[in-house]
């Protein structure tokens, strides 16, 4: 079975101001696309064709660069697209309020230790909140497609919030400005999905 681009659940324009919508469909429809092609070039006549990503990233050999960085870049992508909604912004209720608390000391906390984690990944990358298997949580920075399922990582848990801060993210609105795409970011994170992921990576 063949990976597939997931659709958004949002038009390309219903982020702005926050991600301009020409960032949105290069990024969805050229960007994602690409690494959706790849990752299916990679598994064609593979024993992976009959995995799933999860299974793929928790089993890479960190030393196959093609499945690394497509296989990476579809789920990575995936998730993003999944954890942002023009509804979203304001902060997290429930379980993951609690776990953020428990863990950072209060929201703002939170987002200072995530934001800084985001703006500190030197070039292409990720920032990640992932959930480890007692319920805490852990901040963490990923270089180029690499994503905390992966093994050897140095990023443990299973992520349930990424931002990516690779260029193609905010060049076009931000240039250079990356802090400023961070801050635009928690506009539009989907608390309501990421906590719904919590509950499953709990
Ligand atoms: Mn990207």
């Amino acid at each position: 079975m063949a990976f597939e681009l997931p659709d958004l659940s949002y038009a390309y324009d219903a982020l702005e101001p926050n991600i301009d919508a020409r960032t949105m469909e290069i990024h969805h429809s050229k960007h994602h696309n690409g690494y959706t092609t790849n990752l299916n070039n990679a598994i064609t006549d593979t024993p992976h064709a009959s995995q799933t990503i999860e299974e793929i990233l928790k089993g890479l050999d960190l030393n196959n660069k093609a499945l690394r960085n497509n296989g990476g870049g579809f789920y990575n992508h995936r998730l993003f697209w999944a954890i942002m909604s023009p509804d979203g912004g304001g902060t997290p209720s429930g379980d993951l309020a609690s776990a953020i608390n428990n863990t950072f000391g209060s929201f703002d906390d939170f987002k200072n230790e995530f934001a800084k984690a985001s703006a500190t990944q030197f070039g292409s990358g990720w920032a990640w909140l992932c959930v480890q298997s007692d319920g805490s949580l852990k901040i963490c920075a990923t270089a180029n497609q690499d994503n905390p399922l992966m093994p050897g990582i140095g990023c443990g848990g299973t992520p349930i919030l990424g931002i990516d801060v690779w260029e193609h993210a905010y060049y076009l609105n931000y240039q250079n400005r990356r802090p400023d795409y961070i801050q635009a970011f928690f506009n539009v994170i989907n608390w309501g999905k990421v906590s719904e992921l919590y509950k499953k990576g709990v």
